[in-house]
Order: structure tokens, then C-alpha cells, then sequence
């Protein structure tokens, strides 16, 4: 069973790859010398239309990467959900859910009943703020870039990831990190966790107690603060800090730093992509970046410098705003696909709690009750597939026990949903609304397989690669394979993408 499962995995990735299989011209390898620094930055929930849409109001380092960069104008994410953790857990490692493990921002722990987010760990305590849970990448089955520079035995290589959520900090960074630090609002300290270290660095704690970031600092504290424009410039200070405390880009071999903007998410997910409000941020966030190339050209020198620029996910319009065009969309909850999926198999097995976690509208059922109950999981996984098949606006549904078998058809709904799937962690049913339909009362959301939620912008930016516009098919998953090439260093456990080498500079 287990060996069917995996063929059926294997030819589902191949064939998602298959458009990028054909032969190609063996990259030119630059001659030049190797980066000295990575610079991997993610802003969560920037949709690739927001680089051309905004193009001629930025001045700064949006302008930059896009003038000066190798821009991939068809970059997209191949998996469902497309939600903050899978988008920063994809990034460097290359790997699907299916290989990664992360499937979700949270999902239900099967062996402890509970459930659980993609970094929370029992095992490791906070450090920075005492009343914490502690974080770390140990639930991330597959290596990083970041583990392979380690890896690899050359040069000393420093890891260092930075935001102000913990996943994204955590992810794309790996396990190996030197360290990865996110904002704890209450505190307004950067904090990290035991699995990197017995105590902060001291830089991190100089930085802590300084409290730059109070210039900043609201009437509530650090909470607005972290979710608008400055909860950018305080992640850009901190990264500061970052390059400073352990001399990034000046260790002889090469390092990596990730950093990951989160307010750009929040004000999407309260605005919409089309509201003066999210343009607004994300031209602040054009100016933050301007900063901090300005910044690494001070320290380091950006001719050693690679740069990349991606996101985590896209977004869906608000609905209204969608009505307005004649479009379709519309609103529904997350609570009412799980109350049909209860009613449902009360009204066919009995009263019982037959949900018992979740990962957005997708419902994890009680395997324990329904074996006692003497009924088939896979019976019981169908009742509830029916039920919310029959909502309005449902495009499709998916049965865990058939996607273990491999059986999602082969159109890119399918493949984005077969990617997104690890058998252990998955949820009993994989829900798509139609397109434009969120699962929100209010505001927009992301998470299906769509193509709003799905294209992503993918830019390269230094000496290596060859500026201009890149219009052929590429994905989120062909970073990590493209660095690990141009650093000679080993591909990462998980990655299925290719080398994006048509931007090797010759
Ligand atoms: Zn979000």
C-alpha cells in the first residue's frame, strides 16, 4: 500500500514538472566569485501583479529588483493550501507538503489528539518572553538552502531567519539555523527558542533593550504597530542587526539571511488587494527596502550579494469588489462546512463528536470513534464529502483515503491538491470553493488553488543572473534547486523543481 501510494506521489510531481522536463542548454556557470551573502526576502500575501500594477509610483528597492533583477512574470505555487506556512516552507526547501510535511499553518496531531501549529513544540522553551510557546522547525521532514550550505563542509556558512511570525521566520531558514528570531507583541523583544540555543546572542539582547523600535510604538503598544507599514521597518532594523551581530557576508564562505515582511498580509487580508490601503504598504515597503540594500552596499557590497524576492501566497479579490465587475464570489465559513459535515454523520451514524480538528474548512474526523463505532473510514469520509459537495458553491472535494491512493485527477486543480498532501498530517476531506469564494464573514482570504492565490512574484537580483523579464513557466519550488546549483552545493532533501539557468549571467 505504502509503495503504491508513493508511485502514485512520484508520478503526480512528474507530471506536474513535465512542461519544464524538456532538454535544455547547460546553464553557463558564472565565473564569478560565489555570493557572500543570500538574501532571501518573502512579503506575505504579495501577489506577482503587485510588481507591474505599482510599478511606476516605486522609487526604491521594489524598482531596483524589478529594473535590475530577473524577473519570472509566471511564477507559481503548485500545491493547496496556499497558506503562510506552506508558502515559507516551499521557498528554500523546494519541497511540496507531500515530501515537507507542513501542510497547513496548523493541522490536527494525530498520535496527541491535538492540535498543533507547524512550528509549535512542546520540547523547547521560548527565549526573550518567558510565557511563550516554544517554536522550532522540527515538524519540517526535508533540508533547507540554508542545511545545505551547512552541509556541504566548505566554508563556515552562517543561517539566520527573521520575522515578525514565527513560521516565517523558522521555515525558510531550517533546522540547522544559527538562528531564527520572530515579535513577541507584549514585549516588543525579537525572541527565539531553546532548539537554537541556551540564551540569545548578546547582539539580540543589545537590540531588545535598546528599544529602537519604540520610535514606532503606538498608543496600544507594539500590536498595531507590528500588523501596519512599521512592523516592516522594524523587521528591516532588526536584519540590520542581524548582518552586524553575526557578521553576515564577511565569514569567508557564504550565508544566508531570510527575512519575511508579515504586515503586508494583515492589511491585505483586512483591505483587499485593491484598496488604496494595501498599495500604500506595499510602497513603504518599496522605501523599507530601499534602506536596507542601501545598507548591505555600506557593509557588504551588493556586488556580492544575491538577492531573491518571492511570497508565500497570493490573494483573492474582496467579494464585493468582485460583485461590482460582474465577477463571481462570494462569502461562506469555514464553520459551515463543518456543521454540514457533522449534521451529516449524525444524521447517518448518530449523535457523536465526529470532528475533532481542523485546518481551515477542512475537517479532521475521529478515526477512534468511527473504528469503535465499527464503520469504514473511508464510507464514513464520503457522507461528509456528500454533504459538502451539496453547499452552494463548492468547485470540488477530496477524500483522504483517495488521495492516499492517488486518484485527484491530473488537471492542475488536482496536482496543486495532490502536492499539498502528506498522508499522516492530512485532514479527512481537502475542500475548494469555487473561484473568488472565501470562507470568511469579512474582508479576503487565500488558500485555494487558484490562480490569485498562486502566483507569486520570483526575482533574482546580483551579478549572477542576467537582468530582464522571464516569461516561461517557473515555480516557487525551483528557488532552492537554483541556489543550491550556483552555490555547488547539494540539492535539498525535498526538492522536485528544476534550475531556472536561462538567468545565469554567461
Ligand atoms: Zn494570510
Amino acid at each position: 500500500m505504502k509503495r503504491k501510494f508513493l508511485a502514485a506521489l512520484c508520478a503526480a510531481v512528474f507530471l506536474n514538472g513535465a512542461q519544464a522536463q524538456a532538454p535544455q542548454a547547460a546553464g553557463a556557470r558564472p565565473a564569478a566569485a560565489k555570493p557572500k551573502l543570500v538574501v532571501l526576502i518573502a512579503v506575505d500575501q504579495m501577489r506577482y501583479d503587485y510588481l507591474t500594477r505599482f510599478y511606476s509610483e516605486y522609487k526604491g528597492g521594489l524598482k531596483r529588483l524589478v529594473d535590475q533583477g530577473a524577473v519570472f512574470t509566471q511564477a507559481y505555487y503548485e500545491h493547496m493550501p496556499t497558506v503562510t506556512a506552506v508558502g515559507h516552507s516551499i521557498m528554500l526547501t523546494g519541497a511540496m507538503p507531500a515530501a515537507s510535511g507542513i501542510v497547513g499553518n496548523e493541522w490536527l496531531d494525530r498520535e496527541t489528539g491535538k492540535q498543533v501549529t507547524s512550528v509549535s513544540d512542546t520540547d523547547v522553551k521560548a527565549l526573550g518572553a518567558d510565557s511563550r510557546q516554544g517554536a522550532s522547525p522540527h515538524r519540517l521532514l526535508v533540508s533547507t538552502f540554508g542545511d545545505e550550505l551547512k552541509m556541504s563542509g566548505k566554508a563556515r556558512s552562517k543561517v539566520v531567519g527573521v520575522s515578525i511570525k514565527d513560521r516565517s521566520a523558522i521555515l525558510p531558514a531550517g533546522r540547522m539555523a544559527d538562528g531564527a528570531y520572530w515579535f513577541d507583541k507584549p514585549s516588543g523583544n525579537f525572541i527565539s527558542s531553546t532548539w537554537y540555543f541556551d540564551d540569545l546572542p548578546v547582539w539580540v539582547k543589545l537590540f531588545n533593550e535598546k528599544k529602537a523600535i519604540d520610535q514606532w510604538k503606538g498608543t496600544d503598544g507594539y500590536a498595531t504597530m507590528a500588523e501596519t507599514d512599521h512592523g516592516n521597518d522594524v523587521v528591516e532594523l532588526f536584519a540590520e542587526a542581524a548582518i552586524d551581530g553575526e557578521n553576515l557576508g564577511r565569514n569567508g564562505g557564504t550565508d544566508l539571511l531570510t527575512m519575511s515582511f508579515s504586515a503586508n498580509d494583515t492589511v491585505g487580508h483586512a483591505k483587499g488587494p485593491d484598496s488604496p490601503e494595501l498599495k500604500a504598504i506595499t510602497l513603504h515597503t518599496d522605501k523599507v527596502l530601499t534602506r536596507f540594500f542601501d545598507f548591505l552596499d555600506k557593509k557588504i557590497g551588493m556586488s556580492k550579494v544575491l538577492v531573491v524576492l518571492t511570497a508565500d501566497h497570493g490573494v483573492a479579490p474582496l467579494p464585493e469588489v468582485s460583485k461590482g465587475r460582474k465577477m463571481p464570489g462570494g462569502r461562506m465559513t469555514e464553520k459551515t462546512v463543518l456543521d454540514a459535515v457533522e449534521k451529516a454523520l449524525n444524521e447517518k451514524y448518530g449523535e457523536a463528536k465526529w470532528v475533532i480538528g481542523k485546518s481551515g474548512p477542512a475537517p479532521y474526523l475521529d478515526h477512534k470513534l468511527i473504528a469503535s463505532s465499527k464503520l469504514e473510514l473511508e464510507e464514513v469520509q464520503k457522507t461528509a464529502a456528500d454533504a459538502v459537495r451539496n453547499l452552494p458553491h463548492i468547485s470540488r472535494v477530496f477524500l483522504r483515503e483517495e488521495l492516499r491512493r492517488g486518484l485527484a485527477p491530473a488537471d492542475y486543480v488536482g496536482l496543486r491538491v495532490q502536492n499539498g498532501f502528506y498522508y499522516q498530517r492530512a485532514s479527512d476531506l481537502v475542500v475548494v470553493p469555487e473561484p473568488y469564494w472565501l470562507f470568511e464573514a469579512k474582508g479576503t482570504s487565500h488558500g485555494t488553488p487558484w490562480n490569485y492565490d498562486a502566483h507569486v512574484p520570483v526575482v533574482f537580483m546580483g551579478p549572477w543572473v542576467k537582468p530582464g523579464k522571464y516569461s516561461g513557466r517557473a515555480r516557487v519550488i525551483d528557488i532552492a534547486p537554483t541556489l543550491a546549483d550556483l552555490l555547488e552545493v547539494e540539492t535539498p532533501s525535498g526538492a522536485s523543481g528544476r534550475v531556472l539557468n536561462e538567468m545565469f549571467a554567461k
